[in-house]
């Protein structure tokens, strides 16, 4: 039996399809140590992984990384070049200390990338999003926005992979270190089918389909169940919760907003008595019984809707974002809101819930993804790369 690193991001988006496959991997007897934040311990170590905090090592977040995650590359590579610097030596001693097989990391944590080439062990790539090759990147249609933050931070990019290299990394370049390759093994937690450009992908990328930790039975109910939610990092945003409050109020329908720590529930005014908000939720209890999900479009929520066959109302906030949006638009299964208006998001509501096609190819991807191999074929996959 293995020893086996895990590196994520601190995020759930990136940890909750991983635990899965974590579960697969321990009940076969192999020992994983997983490396992330004490946030994410409980679940880390409830799927049967040995925990390890990276908190000390990380460097302190940008003050408003609330409104930058996810749209900001060039902080996220300053980031993962310190966390890969600061991680140095307690990597050293625990490879020393256990002889991993082989590194399991997320397709964005080039920390695990590098100290994986740094100690001469095989590298599987986890990707939590699409996986990104030169021409499926072309999908994410960045805003002017990110655009310009990243050239702007091409220098700041520059002056950390130099660093890196100082300290006797392997790091040619961004893309060869956050871009999904030809060689790497990389597991994707998606279908061919829902992976755009999938012909572009060979043997060594393994497409296992989406990965939860838990299934409910489909709730019957008596009314509509409307649920919205902008995932778990960018959802810092009451205008658009006010917007939909507004659009919901007297709508024949049921509601559940979920909306994150950052905004309190008291500052949206008036709740209409068909609505219900929470700070979080269980996603996929409430997507049980959902029947149409106004959703920031993150590759996990989509997935997880998906797999419910429940169809969407689009709003993606950034380019990775608006691929999987297009994806969504491209199969049938969702509707791009127009603008997050009141009226806009009604109108996009209503038309979902008064449409069945949107429901069937919500249905046809959802039995595409029945027939994905899950967990053992990812853990399979991990195996036969040590
Ligand atoms: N999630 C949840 N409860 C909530 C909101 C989100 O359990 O109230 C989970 C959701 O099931 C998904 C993850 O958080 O697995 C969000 O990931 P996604 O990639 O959709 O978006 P992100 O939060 O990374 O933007």
């Amino acid at each position: 039996m293995a020893a086996i690193f895990f590196f994520s991001l601190p995020a759930h988006g990136h940890v909750n399809p991983t635990l899965p496959l974590v579960r697969e991997l321990t009940s076969r007897g192999h020992r994983v140590l997983y490396y992330d934040v004490e946030a994410f311990r409980e679940k880390i170590e409830a799927a049967g992984a040995q925990f390890v905090p990276i908190d000390a090592y990380m460097p302190p977040a940008p003050e408003d990384i609330d409104r930058r995650a996810g749209k900001d590359f060039a902080s996220l590579i300053e980031m993962a070049a310190d966390l890969t610097l600061s991680l140095n030596e307690r990597v050293a001693q625990d490879v020393a200390e256990h002889h991993p097989a082989c590194v399991v990391g997320d397709s964005v944590c080039i920390w695990g990338k590098l100290l994986a080439r740094r100690h001469g062990l095989p590298f599987i790539c986890s990707t939590t999003t699409f996986a990104f090759n030169d021409q499926s990147a072309r999908l994410m249609k960045r805003q002017p926005g990110e655009v310009l933050r990243m050239l702007l931070g091409m220098p700041r990019m520059a002056r950390k992979l130099r660093q890196l290299r100082e300290h006797g990394h392997d790091a040619p370049d961004v893309i060869s270190l956050i871009g999904n390759d030809t060689k790497t093994p990389t597991i994707v937690y998606t279908s061919r089918l829902f992976q755009p450009m999938s012909e572009t992908f060979g043997d060594s990328y393994a497409f296992v389909g989406p990965s939860v930790m838990q299934r409910y039975p489909r709730r019957p109910h008596d009314r509509p169940l409307v649920y919205v939610s902008l995932g778990t990092v960018l959802n810092n945003a009451p205008d658009f919760y006010r917007s939909a409050l507004q659009a919901l109020s007297g709508m024949d329908c049921d509601a559940i907003l979920s909306i994150g720590d950052a905004v309190d529930p008291a500052a949206l005014g008036p709740v209409p008595g068909n609505v219900c908000i929470y700070p979080r939720v269980n996603q996929l209890e409430v997507l049980a019984g959902a029947d149409v999900f106004l959703t920031h479009c993150g590759m996990n929520s989509v997935s997880e809707s998906l797999l419910c066959g429940v169809p969407m109302v689009l709003f993606p906030q950034h380019g990775e974002e608006n691929a999987v949006a297009i994806r969504c638009e491209q199969l049938g299964a969702g509707l791009r809101l127009k603008r997050p208006s009141a009226s806009c998001i009604r109108s996009a509501l209503e038309a979902v819930l008064g449409d069945d096609r949107y429901r069937r190819a919500t249905q046809t991807v959802a039995e595409d993804f029945a027939r994905c191999g899950g967990a053992a074929e990812a853990a399979d996959f991990v195996e036969a790369h040590f």
